[in-house]
Formats: structure tokens, C-alpha cells, sequence
């Protein structure tokens, strides 16, 4: 069966980078009928926070992404401990004790021989004794894990064939001299006691699933298949990284960018199909296909985000709304009128607090002076009301018969008089909503 994951760190929040990895695991298991996993990868205490494990589940829950398990792998370090003990045995395992500072030089050193600055293996040259010296002045060593130097292969679910050289690599490390589990190995023993079967993450996972895949095959295991999209980066091809933390998805949601319109963009940006609006779930999972992916990076606007709600906000029936209509406290019975002529001229939620002011609290007249003397008239005009679906046409034509004004040297002032603006919702449409203004003027 299928199953994929979501692997955030709990370091931080999630911005539109991650929301990527997340939504095409999450597609593949949906489109598959499989399993998606929320796995939280915090084997490192000092940065994992639990206020950002409950912020992740939080902004996958608002997209609905939801998700049929949740692991944690601090919960599963006796697994790791296992499996290292497993490398230990079959001899892939060794313990290495160069400090930062010796392995920056052997970098260097290599770097000016024009080599590539690969970790040289020296530690597995050490006898038994040495170690034991070794430990007694620096304490425990790291564990790397013994590549074969071979070539690595694979298909790539997004970059084609991919063959990299095991020798280019550092054997990496595993567990750290303190005794922490390394993502590397927490994440292979995961997939595999987890049964992933598919894997997509960025591309700067690449070098990763190299050495993921060596460690995969000598724990007995058969690798998943892999996906590595191509990075995001602003939209003159500036790197994302700095500016990610304005990206969060809490961020976008606090702007009013709507669930529905970040996904579509994000289920499409980046592939050769074009970007579609989706209403709902079912339409995103049917139009997506992850070898229309290309590797290139992939240019991400956030502006681009506003529009696409927009839109999807002018299809939402009331019904989609009505909480929000009514926690501005439009009265029950204006609501949904209310709803259907604000949704043409809003780009998010938020918007809808400025037309609601204006109908009940009315607005500051906007009157030219040349159109002093008209605008008196036409106000004189006016029906005391109840407004309805005709006071707009009935009162525009007797200001027309007594005035002799006609089309927007008629319309314009009377719009800027009644709203102090020149654009906005269809008049004919607001006024039975201005006579909240209009009830409460004649109350005084
Ligand atoms: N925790 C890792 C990350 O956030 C997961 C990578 C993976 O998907 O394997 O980069």
C-alpha cells in the first residue's frame, strides 16, 4: 500500500517551502487511497520545541491536510539503538573522533590539493587501543556509517536517473559523540519500519538519499521511491531562505490568503500544467501529477496567492461564510446579502470589515464641488425606504427626469455621496444594505 510521510523538525514553523514536501506526500497517498504519515523528527532536543509540533499540526489541520498516523521519533530511539547496533555488527559502523577543527583542516588541505574534501577514513586505521586513549581524552567519538564505494542509483521520481558516486561522499555520521541519533539514520529506520513507499523531499535532500539508500540496503531493507522537487526561490530567482519566516503559513493566513488558493498554486507551481483554481479536495488530487515536475528552480511569488483568493472567495456560497459574516455583526437577515455583494469586491476575508463599516456606519460623502448643488437635489430625492432591489433604478431615474443628467455624470456622484468612493460593490445591489445607515440617521 502506499504510504508516505511529512517529516518536519519541530525548529520552527512551516512556510510555503515545506508546505511543498508536505502537499505532494500528501497527494500521492490520497490519490493512491495509501496512508500519510505526520512524522515528527526530533531527535534533536535543544531545538525541537513542542509549541511547534502543535503550530505544525495546527497549519496542516487549517489546509486540511489531515493525516492517518503521527510519529514522533524521540518516542523511538530504542529503534535507532537497534539498528546501529546492526551496523556495528556487520562491520558498517566505526567510530571517529576528529574534532571540528581537525576535520575543517583536513578540508582545507584537500581543497588546495584540489581534491573534493571527503572525509579520508582515517579513524578506521585505529587500533583498539588508540580508541581507548582516544575516548579517555575526547570522550566518545561519532559513529559514521562505512559507505561502498560504488555508484548510487536511482530513478527519480522528479530528476530522472540519478547515479551518484559513493566515493564523492563523506561516510556520514550517524550518532553524534553525545550519544543523539542523527537524522540520517532515524529517518531510513523509520521508512522502513513504517513502510514508506514513497519519498518526496527538496533537493537539497539529494546527497541524503544517496547514503539513506546504502544504509537502507545493509539494514536489509528495499529503498522507497524517491522525489526530490527543485527548491523555491523568490520571483527574480533570489534565494527563499532569508524571507521565509515572512513566509510561514501562519503568515499567509493572518494576510487572509485562503487554504484552497495556496494549494492550488502549490499542487501546480513548478510543473508543466498549469496553475488551477480548485474549490475542493477531490478536483486538486485528481489534477496532480508529480512527473510534470521538472528539477529547475522554481520561482514562487507570494502576490500571487492574493488573486487565486479572490477568486475562489467570489464562488463561495454564503453558507461557506457565515461565521465570519456574522462575527463582523451583520444581522442575521442582511448576512447573506450582504455576503453576495461584498464577495465581487474583496481580495480576502479581512476586506469585508471595511463594506461592513460602510453600511452601518455609512460613509464620509465624497462631493465635488461642481456637484454641490446636484448632489442637494438628488439627496431630497431619495425614498425614506425601506431600500430594496429597486430603490437604486427608481431613484437614478427621477434625479434623471429632474436634473437631465445622465449615465456617469449622473451615477458618479451619487455612488461618491452615499459611499466616499468612486469604486466598490454595485450600487443597485448595496442600497437595501445602506439603509442599516439610513434606519439609524432617522432614529436620531
Ligand atoms: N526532517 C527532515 C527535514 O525536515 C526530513 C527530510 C525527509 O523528508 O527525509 O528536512
Amino acid at each position: 500500500m502506499t504510504t508516505t510521510r511529512f517529516a518536519p523538525s519541530p525548529t520552527g514553523y512551516i512556510h510555503v517551502g515545506n508546505l511543498r514536501t508536505a502537499l505532494m506526500n500528501w497527494l500521492i497517498a490520497r490519490k493512491a487511497g495509501g496512508t500519510f504519515i505526520l512524522r515528527i523528527d526530533d531527535t534533536d532536543p535543544e531545538r525541537s520545541r513542542q509549541e511547534y509540533v502543535d503550530a505544525i499540526r495546527e497549519d496542516l489541520e487549517w489546509l486540511g491536510l489531515t493525516w492517518d498516523r503521527e510519529e514522533r521519533q524521540s518516542e523511538r530511539l530504542d529503534r535507532y539503538a537497534e539498528a546501529a547496533d546492526r551496523l556495528r555488527a556487520i562491520g558498517r559502523f566505526y567510530e571517529a573522533f576528529e574534532t571540528p577543527t581537525e576535520l575543517d583542516l583536513k578540508r582545507k588541505k584537500q581543497l588546495n590539493m584540489g581534491r573534493p574534501p571527503v572525509y579520508d577514513r582515517a579513524a578506521l586505521k585505529l587500533t583498539e587501543a588508540e580508541k581507548e586513549k582516544l575516548r579517555a581524552e575526547r570522550g566518545n567519538g561519532v559513529w559514521r556509517f562505512k559507505l561502498d564505494h560504488e555508484r548510487i542509483e536511482w530513478t527519480d521520481g522528479i530528476l530522472g536517473e540519478v547515479s551518484i558516486d559513493a566515493a564523492s561522499v563523506s561516510d556520514p555520521v550517524l550518532i553524534r559523540g553525545d550519544g543523539q541519533v542523527l537524522y540520517t539514520l532515524a529517518s531510513v529506520v523509520d521508512d522502513m519500519e513504517m513502510g514508506v513507499t514513497d519519498v518526496v523531499r527538496g533537493s537539497d535532500h539529494v546527497t541524503n538519499t544517496a547514503t539513506q539508500i546504502q544504509i537502507i540496503r545493509a539494514l536489509g531493507g528495499t529503498p522507497p521511491r524517491f522525489a526530490h522537487h527543485s527548491l523555491l526561490t523568490g520571483p527574480q530567482g533570489e534565494p527563499l531562505s532569508k524571507r521565509l519566516g515572512t513566509l510561514a503559513l501562519r503568515e499567509l493566513r493572518e494576510q487572509g490568503v485562503q487554504p484552497m488558493a495556496l494549494l492550488s498554486l502549490m499542487a501546480r507551481l513548478g510543473s508543466s500544467d498549469p496553475v488551477v483554481l480548485r474549490t475542493d479536495m477531490a478536483e486538486l488530487i485528481e489534477g496532480f501529477d508529480i512527473s510534470r515536475f521538472g528539477a529547475a528552480p522554481t520561482r514562487f511569488d507570494v502576490n500571487d496567492l492574493f488573486p487565486l483568493t479572490a477568486r475562489y472567495l467570489q464562488g463561495l456560497p454564503f453558507a461557506a461564510v457565515r461565521d465570519e459574516v456574522l462575527a463582523l455583526g451583520v444581522p442575521e437577515e442582511l448576512a447573506e446579502r450582504f455576503w453576495l455583494v461584498a464577495r465581487e469586491n474583496i481580495t480576502t476575508l479581512n476586506d469585508l470589515e471595511k463594506w461592513w463599516a460602510l453600511c452601518r456606519d455609512g460613509a464620509e460623502p465624497l462631493i465635488d464641488e461642481a456637484d454641490r448643488d446636484f448632489v442637494e437635489q438628488a439627496l431630497a430625492l431619495l425614498p425614506e425606504g425601506p431600500f430594496d432591489d429597486d430603490t437604486w433604478a427608481e431613484w437614478t431615474a427621477a434625479v434623471k427626469a429632474a436634473t437631465g443628467r445622465k449615465g456617469k455624470a449622473l451615477f458618479m456622484p451619487l455612488r461618491k455621496a452615499l459611499t466616499g468612493m468612486e469604486r466598490g460593490p454595485e450600487m443597485g445591489a448595496l442600497m437595501p444594505l445602506l439603509q442599516v445607515v439610513r434606519a439609524r440617521d432617522k432614529g436620531r
